[in-house]
């Protein structure tokens, strides 16, 4: 059923693009034939909601969106409050002569970030350790009912990068290192959106984000230079961007970053001849944060700058504070004749049709009905789902995981009881902060309600007291908050000092010490892991994060799998650009409990399987001198395999990425090698890898090999 109309100043459908039984089409032709270009200038402007003094402004220049970034929130900061200050931003917007409603939008990146008390999920780069675009799916719906109660209509999510060095500060934002898990992950789009954009009232404005290749940076740099042909620009960081418009996603947001040496925001080529023409993208793009001002290298606006920016394909600006000198300079560019009327007119209809569809017209203020889903329990019971799912089993020797929940246990760390700190940046604040910044539950609350006896667990932070006593030492450690620019490690990538004293300490007593790693990315901790008889690698789990417990007492049995290839030292990033170096962890790797690390094994399996597999190569993508490929393993005998690895010859080509595997150079020949990453190919079963590659002659043969 249609969502109900609201009873609002300007909703009499008198003029035919207040009328909602007309084709979007015709609604938006007959409203921009109404518009001033002083109206359609506003359209394209965002403004800082902080930034609007007064907040009448938002009428007196007619601009069409509001923001709240980072560091924006509402006091008391609850999810009401939100609602009500949305309200009445969007009462004034409706006051404009053409009543046309603003846009509001927020980075709800990992649950509806800015409000007290919402749901957080784990960060990107925990979804993508699940492999599930199905929970992650859901995952985006929750913060879709969430961001609704709040009035809010768009998120600045998700990124969409591919992260290849893990020093970049943003990695936790990325769902992983290959195309391949960004691009299944944008099932996450169709959770925020719904079925059809406005198709209910939960269905929020999603953004796929950086475009395009912010992870690539050289020296993984935020806002950097990505030095990389087309065609591995193409192979590495395009592929997200065709899922999530195949998927319908309504706006694209510009990455601050270059390719080689030319900053997304003036390339014309990616944003205009690609994303618009080549992919069919038929949203808006929106600027990042101050990204136009800064394109000459300083702050404040130029009028060069903004034809620039909009010549090259941005259809709304981010302004964000400097609304007045930024539309006087823009009205100046259009009547010069530096930006054709045809472009202004052109971004107008990409953003008000997504108005549109979203039902803005219609439902211009808050659902209310949904501002009770905000922090719900059934929220916080899916977010503690996809903590368990997102958890990676590194290491177990001797099986001292599960943990006994009779056990007598000495819990350490920073990490252990700090909602912040296992939330990570983006979290009641741009960067995020330790201690107890929103409701949650810890990962110790999570342990203490798991045991038999909560009276035999010990907690000390730093490790002090512990004895020889006991069962099992757990400890939480890892980074603290941090989100772009501030979070970039150029240098060490370590553990901080104060981790190692406590984990001194727990070695010290003789304990097994098992480390729970809460980070936005693999540590270099290859030294230390000697001491450690396990390691579970936590991500950053969000608010849910006693659901760690979950998977150290058994509960659940870790599924995991990492997104990232585990460096053996930092000095080898990024790990992954084709010198065969040799990680701590491969890309995929991850353990469960039981001698057979299948998560499903099979409950009979054969005693003498007979061993054959099949690998059939499929062309995915190719583009002069290069070629983007998979392959698809089938075990084609009676029992499961559980080693096996795939070659073929590509006779010279350079391979630039390889999901899932490993590749050899030889004798001027490369051989690309793909492994069964742990798992086991049940009979029957298929799996399937790919590489790219440049300039490969011909369809190489594979071959595959059981173990
Ligand atoms: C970030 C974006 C974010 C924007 C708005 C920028 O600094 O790069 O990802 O959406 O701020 O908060």
């Amino acid at each position: 059923a249609a969502p109900p109309e609201q009873d609002v100043p300007g909703a009499a459908a008198a003029l035919p693009y207040q009328d909602p039984s007309l084709p979007v089409p015709q609604r938006v032709e007959d409203l921009l034939g109404r518009m001033t270009l002083d109206d359609k200038l506003g359209q394209m402007t965002q403004v800082e909601k902080d930034a609007l003094v007064p907040s009448s402004d938002l009428a007196t220049y007619r601009i069409g969106s509001v923001l709240s970034g980072g560091d924006s929130t509402v006091s008391p900061n609850n999810a009401q409050t939100w609602a009500d200050t949305y309200d009445s931003l969007q009462r004034t917007a409706l006051t404009t002569p053409l009543g046309i409603p603003m846009i509001y939008g927020i980075d709800a990146v990992h649950g509806h970030n800015a409000v007290r008390g919402a749901t957080l999920f784990p960060h990107n780069i925990g979804l993508g350790a699940t492999r599930d675009p199905a929970l992650v799916q859901r995952v985006g719906r929750a913060v879709a009912e969430e961001v609704a109660g709040t009035g809010i209509d768009w998120s600045f999510a998700p990124c969409l990068c591919v992260a290849r060095n893990d020093r970049w500060g943003r990695t936790y934002e990325s769902f992983g290192e290959t195309p391949e898990l960004p691009t299944a992950m944008t099932s996450f789009i169709t959770g925020l959106q719904g079925g059809t954009l406005g198709g209910d009232p939960a269905s929020v404005l999603a953004t796929a984000k950086h475009y395009l290749g912010d992870g690539g940076t050289t020296g993984g740099v935020d806002q950097g230079d990505t030095r990389l042909s087309e065609a591995e620009l193409r192979a590495v960081h395009l592929p997200p961007f065709k899922e999530a418009i195949k998927r319908g996603v309504g706006s694209v947001m510009l990455s601050y970053s270059s390719w080689n040496g030319v900053r997304s925001h003036a390339h014309k080529y990616l944003v205009t001849d690609v994303l618009k023409g080549e992919l069919g993208f038929t949203g808006f793009v929106v600027s990042d944060w101050a990204a136009v001002d800064q394109l000459d290298g300083q702050t404040g606006f130029t009028g060069a700058e903004i034809a620039t920016a909009v010549e090259a394909g941005v259809d709304m600006v981010m302004v964000p504070h400097d609304y007045k000198r930024f539309l006087s300079l823009l009205r100046g560019e259009v009547t010069a004749g530096r930006i054709p009327q045809a472009r202004i007119d052109d971004a107008n209809r990409r953003i008000l049709t997504k108005k549109f569809q979203l039902g803005l017209f219609e439902r211009p203020l808050t659902d209310r009905a949904y501002t009770a889903t905000v922090g719900s329990a059934a929220h916080r019971t899916l977010a503690r789902q996809a903590v368990r799912a997102s958890q990676v089993l590194l290491k177990n020797d001797g099986g001292v995981l599960p943990l006994p929940k009779t056990g007598r246990l000495f819990v350490a760390g920073k990490s252990a009881d700090d909602i912040g700190n296992q939330s990570g940046g983006w979290t009641l604040g741009w960067q995020g902060r330790s201690g107890p910044v929103t409701e949650g539950t810890t990962v110790l609350q999570g342990i203490r309600a798991a045991v038999t006896d909560p009276s035999r667990v010990t907690y000390d932070r730093y490790g002090n007291g512990i004895d020889g006593g006991y069962t099992a030492a757990v400890a939480v450690v890892g980074e603290t908050p941090y989100a772009e620019m501030r979070g970039d490690r150029p240098d060490g990538m370590g553990l901080d000092q104060e981790d190692l004293q406590t984990l001194a300490r727990l070695k010290a007593s003789g304990v097994p010490v098992v480390v729970v790693l809460v980070s936005g990315r693999p540590l270099d901790i290859a030294d230390r892991l000697p001491d450690w008889k396990a390691l579970l690698a936590a991500w950053l789990p969000g608010t849910e994060g006693g659901g760690v417990a979950d998977v150290l007492f058994g509960d659940h049995a870790p599924t995991g799998k990492l997104p990232m290839t585990w460096m053996r030292s930092a000095s080898q990033q990024p790990i992954n650009d084709g010198d065969g170096k040799s990680p701590l962890f491969p890309y995929g790797h991850g353990l469960t409990y039981g001698t057979n690390p299948d998560p499903d094994p099979d409950p009979d399996p054969d005693p003498t399987p007979a061993k054959a597999c099949t690998a059939t190569h499929k062309p995915v993508n190719s583009w002069p001198g290069g070629h983007q490929a998979e392959v698809t393993v089938k075990n084609t005998g009676t029992g499961p395999i559980t080693g096996w690895t795939v070659d073929w010859d590509l006779g010279g080509a350079t391979v630039t990425s390889l999901w899932n595997g490993t590749h050899t150079v030889a004798n001027g020949r490369i051989t690309v090698r793909g492994t069964g990453s742990g798992g086991t190919l049940a009979a029957g079963a298929t799996t399937s890898f790919g590489y790219t590659a440049n300039g490969t002659a011909g369809t190489p043969a594979p071959r595959c090999t059981p173990a």
